[in-house]
């Protein structure tokens, strides 16, 4: 008889954790992994494969933990995945590979993520290293990578382990994009992401930091330096606001701005770290995604008394993962759906005070395929906060474009690119979310292992 149901991960207490800033979701020991193993029925069709954006091999490597072979097991995970701990961590796999788990039809699904992150940590824990594929080819051509988030990660590691002399440019003091400066401690340590990395130091990949491109050298530059194609995995960094008036007043931040303080700055840990950050008493975040939970949580454990979500539709509606939705609200954050915000008022230090805000009803569906929110005429009230967090998505940085006219972009700024990940300029490539606009972790990766694929076929002429 197959246990209908998960077996749990460990997790902080809540009342401990609003306190720290330590991973909240303990992992599984090898007990609960073969346990939870045990469950997968092995299926021939296979269909958590195709729910995986990188068709991760799931029941071979499910197969092994059950068999207690974990090097086995990781080295299937490292064939498609070159961060596993991080997707282990940060994927929606409920909307992915365990949507579509056979057993989800019955009980709960298996739970792959989970079993990813046992096998990625144990892997960390034991120093083991990635192996370099059988080098078939006499490549000596160097590439370049734009930028060290998991698109310009994953694009390296492929290259890489195929015998291409590769460097990533990152503009940053420190690697891994937003894995590092967006997503905070207590969802992804950054020790799991730097070992993650020097993992793929091993490799042979070599990184340079503080180096923007766009600003230090320009595309033109690589290519005089002898780089015989380019990635560019930048990312979407520019935070976009609401243009709505006060919100140029002090206390009021992107959430861009305040997560990078609070996670690369290490703000949370002033005056120890350099980088202070304003602890308010009431803050109000707006948006529904991953980006608003996680500024949030972050706001509560900086001791905020009242934190509050303003969300223009209903939970239904909110893309975050459903998981971070159970967290935040665990944790104390009061959730104002249906909410929008019309303007924000300054006291005579131009500190914001409060923040008008405004009820909202449902309409018909917009481009997004969400119900559109329209704003109900005289709901109007006024909010006390001494902080404004706005998380309502970004856009790409600019830059690049700026100083590289002939790279093409679409009037939003995402570089544009043809079926085989080539954009407007010939041996320049691209992929992540400079291409899509904010999306996942793991769909970032997969476009720079596609880019990989193409980037080798246009050296060696196929
Ligand atoms: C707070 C937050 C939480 C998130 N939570 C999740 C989650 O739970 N699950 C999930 O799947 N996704 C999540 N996401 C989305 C996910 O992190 C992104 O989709 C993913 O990181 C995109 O990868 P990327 O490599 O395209 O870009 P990025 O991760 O943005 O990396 C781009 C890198 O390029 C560098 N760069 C930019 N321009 C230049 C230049 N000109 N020269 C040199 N370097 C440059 C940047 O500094 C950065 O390091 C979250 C995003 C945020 C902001
Ligand atoms: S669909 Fe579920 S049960 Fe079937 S092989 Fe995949 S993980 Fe195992």
């Amino acid at each position: 008889m197959i246990e209908k149901k998960t077996v749990p991960m460990r997790e902080q207490p809540v009342e401990q954790r609003i306190k720290n800033f330590d991973e909240v979701a303990l992992g599984y020991s090898e007990e609960e992994a073969i346990k939870e193993s045990e469950r997968c029925l092995q299926c021939n069709k296979k269909p958590c494969v195709s729910g995986c954006p990188v068709n991760i091999e799931i029941p071979e490597f499910i197969k092994f933990i059950r068999e207690r072979k974990f090097q086995q097991g990781i080295d299937i995970i490292h064939q498609t995945d070159s961060l596993p701990a991080v997707t282990g961590r940060v994927c929606p796999q409920e909307d992915q590979c365990q949507a579509v788990c056979v057993l989800k039809k019955s009980g709960e699904p298996i739970s792959i993520g989970r079993l990813e992150r046992f096998l990625a940590d144990w892997e960390q824990k034991n120093n083991k290293t990635i192996k370099k594929q059988n080098i078939t080819k006499n490549l000596s051509s160097k590439i370049a990578i734009i930028g060290s988030g998991p698109a310009g990660l994953a694009c390296a590691t492929d290259l890489a382990k195929i015998g291409y002399e590769v460097t990533v440019f990152e503009g940053y003091h420190k690697l891994g994009g937003v894995l590092t400066y967006g997503i905070p401690e207590f969802r992804l340590p950054k020790d799991i992401v730097e070992k993650e990395i020097n993992l793929l130091k091993n490799l042979g990949v070599k990184f340079m930091t503080n180096i923007l491109i766009g600003r230090v050298l320009t595309i033109k530059d690589l290519f005089e330096l002898g780089f015989k194609a380019i990635f560019i995995g930048a990312g979407a960094g520019l935070p976009k606001f609401m243009g709505i008036p006060g919100e140029n007043l002090n206390g009021i931040y992107s959430a861009n701005e305040y997560l990078t303080r609070t996670n690369l700055m290490k703000a949370y840990l002033f005056p120890q770290y350099d980088t202070p950050i304003k602890k308010a008493k009431n803050v109000l975040v707006i948006g529904g995604g991953n980006v608003a939970m996680d500024a949030a949580r972050t706001a509560i454990r900086l001791g905020a008394k009242n934190v509050y979500l303003a969300y223009r539709r209903s939970e239904q509606e909110m893309p975050a993962r459903e998981e971070e939705i159970v967290r935040a609200r665990e944790e104390g954050v009061k959730f104002m759906l249906l909410t929008g915000i019309t303007k924000y008022f300054g006291d005579e230090n131009g500190f914001v005070k409060q923040a008008q805000c405004i009820k909202m009803d449902l309409k018909e569906p917009d481009f997004s395929g969400r119900r559109s929110p329209v704003p109900k005429q005289g709901s109007e009230f006024i909010l006390d906060i001494d902080q404004a967090i706005v998380a309502i998505g970004t856009t790409p940085n600019p830059i690049l474009q700026k100083t590289t006219p002939e790279l093409k972009t679409k009037p939003t700024g995402e570089i544009i690119t043809n079926e085989f990940c080539m954009t407007s300029i010939p041996g320049v490539f691209a992929g992540g979310d400079i291409v899509t606009g904010s999306a996942t972790v793991i769909t970032a990766m997969g476009a720079g292992r596609k880019a990989a694929y193409y980037i080798d076929r246009y050296l060696t002429n196929l």
